[in-house]
């Protein structure tokens, strides 16, 4: 059993490196991920088919495209799909570490953060003496698009909340929230896979997107049911939405806040960490 920090108010990294290789949901292509540890705070991305590139901290101006990933902008590199795995890291407690990539797209693995959290039980977690300077707010922040919404509120400890509402009743309406900490993640985010419509599949396929997507890799709905049951959680949908949330919020770092996300988009949750961002920076709190 690993021992995961028991809140987010550390710092912590990687203890050894790990490396995950897998395809990437959209471009299909095999792609290599080396996590290590970084002895600088935020996470740092490099290449390790371009190594004389410099290191770039991963922050949300760098967003360029959020069309069913999120994908970024570095230097003169894109890299679509982090969320995920930003999401285990910020998830389990890690604020700092390097992502070293090969390829242009962060492997899917299994659709969920959880093969990202076994490479990262499996790396071990070192603390930091630093304590994480977390994003304080000092009031409600809300972002919108159209009638979707995302709003932080401040609050003491992380609490994330997401609410969905699909047509197709397989799905139909779901509203979840969890006070977050290494473990609430671990237990019950983590393992929640991305979903899809059938209905969607072959648009998104002959659009050039989805070309590693499989039944193996993403929940398929049809209309009242899934083509590839069975489900890890009732409410995976809406579970993974809050999967999306925490990794795009990572962007940032994670927040004290009480954030909710109203039919939530990766366009909709780098909004909210880029207002974040602009925040001024918190002074952490002694003790
Ligand atoms: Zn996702």
């Amino acid at each position: 059993m690993v021992q995961w920090p028991v809140d987010y108010t550390g710092a912590w990294t990687l203890q050894t490196p790990v490396e995950r290789r897998g395809v990437g949901l959209h471009s299909g292509q095999q792609a290599t991920v080396r996590l290590q540890a970084s002895e600088r705070p935020g996470f740092w991305v490099g290449w390790l088919d371009a190594p004389e590139l410099p290191l770039c901290r991963l922050a949300p101006g760098q967003v360029s495209d959020t069309q069913l990933c999120t994908a970024l902008r570095l230097g003169p590199r894109r890299l679509a799909t982090v969320e995920h795995l930003l999401a285990a890291l910020a998830g389990t407690g890690v604020t700092q570490a390097e992502i070293l990539v090969s390829g242009e797209e962060v492997p899917l693995l299994d659709g969920s953060a959880l093969p990202w959290v076994e490479a990262l039980a499996e790396a071990g977690l070192t603390a930091l003496p630093a304590p994480s300077a977390g994003v304080v707010l000092k009031a409600p922040l809300t972002v919108s698009d159209g009638s979707s919404f995302a709003t932080a509120l401040p609050y003491a400890g992380l609490r994330l909340g997401a609410a969905i509402e699909f047509t197709d009743a397989a799905i139909g309406r779901q509203l979840f929230s969890l006070e977050l900490t290494p473990c609430t993640f671990v237990d019950e985010i983590a393992p929640a896979r991305t979903f899809g419509l059938r209905s969607q599949v072959d648009q998104l396929r002959a659009a050039g997107l989805i070309q590693g997507g499989c039944l193996e890799n993403a929940l398929v709905c049809d209309g009242e049911t899934w083509l590839n049951p069975p489900l890890r959680f009732a409410e995976e949908p809406v579970r993974h939405k809050i999967l999306d949330l925490l990794g795009d919020l990572a962007l940032v770092g994670l927040p004290r806040a009480q954030v909710f996300a109203y039919r939530g988009s990766h366009g909709l949750h780098t909004s909210l960490a880029a207002a974040l961002a602009d925040l001024p920076p918190a002074i952490p709190s002694p003790g």
